[in-house]
């Protein structure tokens, strides 16, 4: 069975002070590997060794592109060692292998070089000077940061979190959800090969309740940048308070995909179907809503049907599959409670509502059927809350205020995708949504250029882009008088 330890100052260590925990194959309910947790004397060996790592002469002399080198090196070791890095998070998620073959891999390399190309174009301003002075703003690293992450992504967001805080001169502590902690071990390993000084990017595991928690209160981080639900989002904010902590959060969502009559709805429809059904719907910028024009719904929800029975679920490990089970078996009880209640509330389930049988190795699984609920009113549960499971609400809507209304009815505010051969449309549309990003005519594209700054209880800052970088800096601004007869204010 595989052991995995934290790693700290580029050592892997099989004692952290804290407990071992199991690491669970979703697609078959096997315990696959033992994770070593740190305590809290641990975590504070991790930020003691960070803090020494940005401090050193090597570090603070490594120029931006030197730091560009070391993560391009990295994109090179993650292709390098794909087959792997591939093995794990499979064995972890149970994502399809097709899914991280041909997206989440490549994916990870290309965060990675984004990044690497970044790091030394970070530019101040300068300003309108006046009166004898020169005045411009900077940017600086902050210190020590934490990446702390959820089990949706695992190898995508630890490149996400590493590669900007890197690039901006940051030493990082990464700490995976203690449900998926493979991938994100390796790549930890990877970056000490790429030629990161040893400290600049710790590993730390264990449960949010202890490890994250320790870290999120430790004095000597300065940035905490978490991804994961709303509620310990909220949490973090309130407890960063204490020490001034910078905070970025990436939260949930409850996204709408809408889709106006004059739209393309074949290819709507495919839309529809990757957004919400992809990593079986357990992606923070899925369209688990779908607002559909009611002139058209009864043909679209046929399309979306018939589209959906050539969907290919099932072993992970068979290149064809294009769905794997729900990573986590308490994420696995809460879609089921979703689409058990959803019944009772008065929605009619068009395709499949229940756990998802296969065959022997596969049983004991957690497998959830891809479903589709119509006759839902846009303030039941299923059409407000974040299930984080391949469950799609269907909301027909009579005009294009209705539809803006009905989308923005929701407390999150991440995404939104919009369906339309009408420009002048999509443009009010772009205007009037309250969501991070928006897609029209598309699904999905634009990573890692295009950046996603959370609206409403979706989080705070921004991740992804230029942006994202930005947010693992501090600023700085600076006037220097060169004037000597200018006056200084009092001439006492
Ligand atoms: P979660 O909030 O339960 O856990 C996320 C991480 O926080 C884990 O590493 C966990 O160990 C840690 N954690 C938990 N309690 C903590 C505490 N008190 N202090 C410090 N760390 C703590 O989320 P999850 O279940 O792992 O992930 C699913 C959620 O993440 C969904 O709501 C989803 O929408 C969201 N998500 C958002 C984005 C985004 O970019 N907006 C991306 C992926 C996932």
């Amino acid at each position: 069975m595989i052991k995995i330890g934290p790693i700290i100052n580029g050592e892997e260590l099989m004692f952290a002070g804290g407990d071992s925990v199991d690491v669970i194959n979703p697609a078959t309910g096997e315990v696959i590997a033992e994770q070593i947790c740190c305590n809290s004397e641990f975590v504070d060996k991790a930020v003691e060794s960070s803090k020494k790592a940005f401090e050193s002469d090597e570090w603070q002399n490594m120029s931006p592109s030197e730091r560009g080198n070391c993560l391009l090196r990295l994109a090179v070791l993650v292709e390098e060692n794909a087959e792997e890095l591939i093995t794990l998070e499979l064995q972890d998620t149970g994502k399809p292998i097709s899914q991280l073959r041909g997206g989440e891999i490549p994916l990870t390399a290309q965060i990675i070089r984004f990044y690497a190309g970044a790091a030394d174009k970070i530019e101040g301003k300068v300003k309108a000077s006046s009166n004898g002075t020169f005045q411009f703003t900077m940017y600086e690293p902050y210190g020590v940061v934490t990446g702390i992450l959820p089990w949706n992504y695992p190898l995508v967001n630890a490149a996400l979190k590493v590669a900007p805080a890197v690039a901006a001169g940051n030493a990082i502590i990464v700490k995976p959800s203690v449900d998926t902690p493979l991938a994100t071990t390796a790549f930890v390993r990877l970056c000490t090969k790429a030629g990161f000084p040893k400290g600049i990017v710790n590993l730390t595991l264990g449960r949010g309740s202890s490890t994250g928690q320790c870290l999120i209160e430790h004095p000597d981080i300065k940035k905490i940048s978490f991804t994961g639900s709303t509620a310990i989002g909220q949490k973090i904010q309130k407890q960063a308070v204490e020490h001034m902590k910078s905070v970025n959060l990436e939260l949930g969502g409850k996204n709408a995909i809408i889709v106006f009559a004059d739209a393309d709805l074949d290819k709507a429809a495919d839309a529809t179907l990757i957004s919400a059904f992809v990593n079986s719907g357990q992606l923070c910028v899925a369209c688990s809503r779908l607002l559909v024009e009611k002139s058209i719904a009864t043909e679209f929800e046929a399309i979306l049907k018939t589209k959906l029975k050539n969907l290919k679920i099932g072993d992970p490990m068979d290149e064809d599959t294009q769905v794997g089970p729900m990573i986590t078996k308490s994420q696995y009880d809460t879609a089921l409670k979703y689409m058990d209640e959803s019944e009772n509330d008065g929605c009619q389930i068009l395709s499949g509502g229940k756990k998802l049988n296969l065959n022997d190795s596969l049983n004991n699984g957690f497998w959830l059927e891809p479903t589709l609920l119509t006759n839902v009113n846009a303030d039941m549960k299923v059409a407000t809350e974040e299930i984080f499971g391949p469950v799609l609400s269907i909301i027909t809507f009579e005009t294009e205020a209705e539809a803006v209304e009905i989308s923005n009815s929701v407390e999150y505010g991440l995404s939104g995708s919009v369906w339309t051969k009408d420009s002048m449309r999509s443009l009010r549309m772009i205007k009037q949504l309250d969501t991070g990003i928006i897609w029209v005519n598309n699904m999905m594209d634009g990573y890692p250029q295009i950046s996603v700054p959370p609206h409403k209880m979706s989080g705070t800052g921004v991740e992804l882009g230029t942006e994202g970088l930005l947010t693992f800096c501090k600023q700085k601004s600076a006037v220097i008088g060169y004037d000597e007869k200018a006056p200084v204010g009092w001439s006492l």
